[in-house]
């Protein structure tokens, strides 16, 4: 394989060419490895597009796609799928106007200094942090809307099984405390810290990229706060407005798309 040139980066922002490439690897690679969908599957697999088309902070042409794919999908009510018929969709072959996923990936803020390292699953969190904010924003319905599509998704398709048994035992035992939007912005950041801090030091970490408590101090110097004991915790009043700001689609970089 050719090796892509390095692309220079700010490493407190997201960029849309991440959540791009993690939408190509997603529909085009991951949902690929089944090639029919029908069940429990299909049931998440139509919770995770609706949930991309309402709330995803893509360009036109890419919303159109998404609003088109999850018509055609919505209206499947007999399943099962073929995952041919749904690529059709994704690749927009009956010519949608102006619809359009890029194919391929530019991974830019969840590059690694390895290829092995960092790519679809930093893409993948970051993702889910922007859908939870952009329902938070938008004052979706059901708090637990974008974390359910998640966790679906998460379990029956993510190609990382250990990845998916972990992240579902842990929604299996917090999901209920989610009532509110905001409470599901901080849900998702608070068990992603829960897994940076399992995984800190593993083999599977960027040592460019070390595993931290996030944000980090130097990020937000209020979300943390030290007791009079030395001990450090959250604060969570600033945390909330922090993650609402850091993931917004109007803070969201456009460098590096085709
Ligand atoms: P990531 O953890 O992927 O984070 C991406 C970016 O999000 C970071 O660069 C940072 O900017 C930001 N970020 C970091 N922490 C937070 C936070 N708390 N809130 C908001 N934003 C944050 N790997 C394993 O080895 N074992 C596992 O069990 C495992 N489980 C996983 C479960 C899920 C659902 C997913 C999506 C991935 C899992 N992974 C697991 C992969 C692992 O979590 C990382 O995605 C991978 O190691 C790449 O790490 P990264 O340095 O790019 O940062």
């Amino acid at each position: 394989r050719t090796e892509e040139p390095w692309r220079d980066f700010n490493s407190s922002r997201v960029y849309l060419a991440d959540l791009e490439s993690a939408l190509h690897h997603s529909l085009r690679v991951e949902l690929a490895l089944q090639s029919v969908i029908k069940g429990n599957a299909l049931t998440a697999l139509k919770a995770y597009i609706s949930v991309l088309a309402k709330y995803f902070p893509g360009r036109p042409v890419v919303m159109n796609l998404l609003k088109s794919l999850n018509s055609w999908l919505q209206n499947q009510n007999e399943g099962p799928i073929s995952y041919e018929a749904f690529r059709e969709r994704v690749d927009n072959t009956a010519q949608v106007p102006d619809a359009a996923l890029p194919e391929g990936v530019r991974w830019v803020g969840c590059q690694g200094s390895q290829p092995h390292f960092r790519r679809y699953p930093c893409g993948v969190w970051t993702l889910f942090h922007v859908l939870t904010v952009q329902a938070n924003n938008a004052g979706g319905s059901d708090p637990k809307e974008v974390l359910n599509a998640m966790r679906n998704y998460i379990h029956n398709f993510f190609g990382c099984r250990y990845c998916a048994d972990h992240f579902e035992n842990m929604a299996r035992e917090g999901l209920e405390e989610v009532t509110t939007l905001p409470s599901a912005v901080l849900w998702l950041w608070y068990r992603h810290n829960r897994v940076n801090n399992r995984i800190a030091g593993d083999l599977s970490e960027d040592p460019y990229f070390p595993k931290i408590q996030w944000p980090s101090p130097e990020m937000c110097p209020s979300c943390h706060t030290v007791k009079y004991n030395g001990e450090h915790t959250w604060n969570k009043a600033q945390v909330i407005p922090f993650l609402g700001s850091y993931f917004s689609s109007s803070h969201i970089l456009t460098d590096y798309l085709e």
